[in-house]
């Protein structure tokens, strides 16, 4: 193997690349602009466009793109090459300042949710220096934002960004009111973990269902599924090994720091975890990381499945988004040393389960998703009630607070708050409660119901600004206080008080909880559609207005398309079944009956006595079911017809899924069973014993 630290971050136009190809001046402007998120002059841009074009010119490159990340929720790239003619038949490689900087896409096919129909169709991307340039294939890729000409954001990073700095501002006035008059800046943080499953491409490419929707839509479950639990962190298997190898070296390259990678727990399902990063680098990332699993997958003749749910009746997939905030010297949600930082860490710590308690519904629509449907409120990990684990030594301080343990000396320092009360903590690793949406896990919060296909912009741009909110409110509280520390003191015991009901420390996935979140009056919002029917509710829009991560319009925007891609989605899913029960299920079975019947004609005539009961009997179930599949057919094209008639695309979004999705399970039922009876030869595809256990 080649030597890993020498190949991680070849292809990033990183910090230390751009130090040696940048004169001096430039570099710093350039870095400037990094930290601070400002504009690049135009004579710096022409400097850092030249070095970055020599430099992937160097490497192969010959094109560039700005690669952005529109609602679809993948990335995208339109390739201009370098070449510039030279007017003598030659050409030269050109890259300008002005290319560098902004780019104008043809991107009406991008869902904008209405937001273009009345201005300019065209949409504009501009470099987010903050996330390096790389190279991918022989094409220099500048990550970017992508907004239509009146400015309005049509991508997952621009409220990102603008998320993180609403985020910032807030926790640099609580660092302030702390004493802390250096920090300018706070960043959040993120590893996102991610799972797949890989089955054999040969297999995959004979499902109808897994190429057109990613997941299976029929499926008997196979004889053996993962109740022997023997598949997680088990030893991986030499194929999928051979696979992983490639796939770190891949991102390593791309300067990713893929850090873990084991065996989940559904066979065929497996985890690749980095090293944290900033928020948007670590969604880059993530963009990146999910592209490359697709890619190398599938030069290892193997298919890699990032939908939630890809089988039923076996684990789905998920992205536990670790979310942090950070100094550049220190980890605000670290606990520390001293009483002083002890205050500060409770305060970030409070302000976060706060934030969690009172905008529970819009961390739930983050998640939501037509595929996560299948896990979040179904009987799987996590449920769709969201609720806090603190672990018990974090707990018991904080019932401790709420029982008015919280001291505070008026006549010290106001950063004495609590010193008798609070315990220096110890990070805790005994119990990782696994069933938990949102759990507190030492110096970070793990949110678990992300989907494995999600951007998990979301998710952060609504972390980041409902912290950003609460941080708000406290230091708009303390910084016209008379008395710092009695005040602090009152904030946290009243914050506590109102929100410790989003505390749990069970089991998250028992039945007795869901009764408990009910009389604690938690929200427990079951489906996706109607997650993102809370989006426009007033009280959220203004929460965004307020930190200026959603302008006016984008939301309403955003809902609309979020409405559109779960009728998308589920209409794709309904007509694949329709296609798949007409002309492989239904075809087969009748041949599989007809084999049946000759046999019992043959049998009949060659000798009259024989018994032929057992093939009469299967003749009979097959038959039954063959027509109740033809009923259950019908029905569901008439609904999906019936449907597509409603005009409110909300309605119709939840006709989709209370209406034709539950046809489709209907029509599932009679195949699946006919899976189970009839012989493997008749059978048109691979059942789920071939999909997952023949990697
Ligand atoms: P554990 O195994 O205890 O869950 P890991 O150290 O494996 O913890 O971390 C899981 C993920 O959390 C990794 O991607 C890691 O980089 C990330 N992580 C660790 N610290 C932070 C932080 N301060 N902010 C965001 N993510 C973090
Ligand atoms: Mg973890």
């Amino acid at each position: 193997m080649e030597n890993v630290t020498q190949l991680f971050g070849t292809n990033v136009f990183s910090e230390s690349v751009m130090k040696e190809r940048l004169p001096k001046d430039t570099f710093k402007a350039l870095k400037k602009t990094m930290i601070l998120g400002q504009e690049l002059a135009p004579e710096v841009a022409e400097v850092v466009a030249n070095a970055m074009k020599d430099w992937a010119v160097e490497k192969g490159a010959t094109h560039y793109t700005h690669w952005f990340q529109p609602m679809t929720g993948k990335t995208a790239e339109k390739h201009d090459s370098f070449i510039e003619p030279t007017g003598d038949g030659k050409v030269i490689m050109e890259f300008s300042g002005k290319q560098l900087i902004q780019g104008e896409p043809d991107a009406s096919s991008f869902p904008n949710g209405g937001l273009r129909a009345t201005f300019e169709a065209r949409g504009y991307t501009a470099w987010d220096a903050t996330s390096p340039a790389f190279l991918k294939d022989d094409t220099l890729c500048i990550p970017t934002a992508f907004c239509s000409y009146t400015g309005e954001a049509l991508d997952k990073k621009t409220p990102l960004l603008r998320s993180m700095q609403a985020v910032s501002e807030q926790a640099v006035r609580i660092l302030r009111l702390f004493g802390d008059t250096e920090t300018n800046k706070v960043t959040s943080t993120v590893g996102p973990e991610q799972e797949y499953f890989l089955v054999d491409k040969k297999l995959f490419q004979l499902r109808k269902d897994l190429i057109f929707s990613g997941r299976t839509l029929f499926g008997a479950m196979p004889p053996k599924g993962q109740e022997l639990d023997d598949h997680y962190f088990g030893s991986i298997k030499e194929r999928v090994s051979e696979f992983m190898k490639e796939f770190d070296l891949e991102l390593w390259k791309l300067g990713i720091s893929s850090k873990t990678k084991h065996n989940e727990v559904a066979p065929a399902q497996h985890e690749m975890a980095p090293i944290y990063s900033t928020t948007n680098i670590a969604t880059d990332h993530n963009q990146l990381v999910m592209d490359t699993l697709i890619k190398v997958a599938n030069r290892h003749d193997l298919a890699c499945l990032l939908h939630e749910k890809p089988f039923a009746g076996v684990n789905g997939s998920g992205k536990h988004n670790n979310w942090s905030i950070s100094t550049e010297n220190a980890n605000l949600l670290e606990p520390g040393d001293t009483p002083h930082e002890n205050a500060q860490f409770l305060t970030f710590l409070v302000a976060t389960i706060a934030a969690v308690d009172k905008y529970a519904p819009l961390l739930r629509l983050s998640a939501a998703s037509p595929g996560n449907d299948h896990r979040l409120g179904a009987n799987e990990a996590p449920p769709a009630v969201i609720s806090i684990f603190l672990g018990e030594q974090l707990n018991a301080i904080i019932e401790q607070i709420k029982e008015g343990a919280l001291t505070s000396s008026t006549k010290a320092s106001a950063m004495d708050l609590g010193v008798t009360t609070l315990p220096k903590f110890a990070k805790d690793v005994t119990d990782r409660n696994r069933t938990s949406p949102f759990a507190f896990t030492g110096n970070k919060f793990e949110f678990r119901m992300v989907g494995s296909s999600a951007s998990v912009s979301g998710p952060n741009i609504v972390l980041n600004t409902i912290v950003a909110e609460v941080l708000k409110d406290i230091a708009d509280e303390l910084e016209v206080a008379e008395d710092f520390n009695a005040t602090l003191k009152t904030i946290i015991e009243r914050l506590i008080k109102a929100h410790s009901r989003i505390i749990f420390n069970g089991d998250g996935y028992s039945e007795d909880w869901l009764e408990e979140a009910e009389r604690r009056e938690l929200p427990n919002i079951k489906t996706a559609v109607e997650a993102i029917k809370v989006f426009d509710d007033p009280e959220y829009v203004d929460l965004f207005l307020r930190h200026g991560v959603f302008f006016k319009g984008e939301i309403a925007a955003r809902q609309e398309i979020m409405f559109e891609e779960y009728i998308k989605t589920i209409n794709i899913e309904a007509l694949t079944m329709i296609e798949m029960a007409k002309k492989e299920i239904m075809p087969s079975v009748i041949e599989f009956a007809t084999s049946l019947a000759d046999s019992i004609n043959a049998i009949k005539a060659a000798v009259p006595s024989a018994m032929v009961s057992v093939q009469e009997n299967l003749l009979i179930k097959v038959s039954e079911l063959l027509v109740e599949a033809q009923e259950k057919l019908v029905a569901l094209e008439e609904e999906v017809e019936k449907t597509h008639l409603i005009e409110d695309i909300e309605e119709e979004a939840f006709a989709f899924k209370f209406n034709v999705f539950e046809k489709m399970v209907d029509l599932r039922k009679p195949c699946d069973e006919l899976e189970v009876i009839v012989a493997e030869d008749y059978w048109p595809y691979p059942t789920y014993s071939d999909l997952l256990f023949r990697v």
